[in-house]
């Protein structure tokens, strides 16, 4: 009853192997933290899960709710439900958060207005799309454009990273809410600092060391990093 299986993954981008047989699986009711150092490819693995171009599958597979998907398009991937938290492509500077917000809500059939007070983010609807945000109003915004989205399969990359007291309690609300929203009840949480811990918590943890998944336990495998950090799980 896998979600999401990502099988012995090898990600290039331009002339360099970034991930290396990399393995992660998703189950129904998986909330997966995926941790790791600075560097370590948990970007590029959520990135290469949802197909942006420039990163490269060389070999293994992905699969989303039993359809091999490694070879299919950023858009059918989306189509099909997978989201990950916003990136914003160059040609999009200049639009409005609102205009951003809207087109997504047209495709999903949500409401701008019920999101952006979610997030709180109702001051900032007018504003030119990530220019000049505070780190926690980026935070907001990413997630925003998330949960219009209405993924099946929320692929999350660090929402607490950067992000103040009071951001992180909205941000714990947006990704409940996502998860509320996905039919299998999962998620996938990349974190550096593991705060979000302190308010969800995780079914399966999982570490990623140079390129690779090299160990996922339960929760407990969080209180390891936490007292030693990562460097005796290479
Ligand atoms: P993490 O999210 O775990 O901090 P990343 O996935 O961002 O790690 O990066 C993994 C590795 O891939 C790093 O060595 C990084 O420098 C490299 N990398 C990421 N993006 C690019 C890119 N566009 N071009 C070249 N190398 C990249
Ligand atoms: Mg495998
Ligand atoms: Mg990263």
């Amino acid at each position: 009853d896998d979600v999401l299986v990502v099988d012995r993954l090898k990600i290039g981008i331009g002339d360099k192997i970034v991930i290396e047989d990399a393995n992660l699986s998703v189950s129904r009711g998986d909330i997966v933290f995926l941790l790791g150092p600075n560097g370590a490819g948990k970007s590029t693995l959520l990135r290469a899960i949802i197909g942006l171009p420039i990163y490269r599958i060389l070999s293994g597979d992905i699969y989303f709710n039993g359809e091999r998907i490694t070879d299919k398009s950023m858009e059918y991937r989306v189509s099909r439900g997978l989201g990950l938290t916003y990136q914003i492509p160059p040609k999009l500077l200049g639009v409005r958060v609102v205009d951003i917000l809207s087109n997504l809500c047209k495709r999903s059939g949500c409401n701008v207005s019920e999101i952006s007070n979610e997030l709180g983010i109702m001051h900032l609807l007018n504003r030119e799309f990530g220019k000049g945000f505070s780190g926690g109003e980026l935070k907001r915004i990413e997630m925003a454009t998330l949960l219009a989205q209405k993924p099946r399969l929320a692929l999350v990359d660090e929402p607490d990273s950067g992000v103040d007291i009071d951001s992180i309690e909205i941000i714990v609300k947006a990704i409940e809410h996502l998860i509320e929203v996905s039919p299998y009840r999962s998620i996938v949480i990349v974190t550096h600092t593991a705060l979000i811990s302190k308010y969800i918590r995780p079914t399966k943890v999982c570490i990623m060391i140079s390129g690779s998944v090299r160990r996922c336990g339960d929760e407990d495998l969080l209180d390891e990093v936490f007292s030693h950090g990562f460097k005796n799980m290479a």
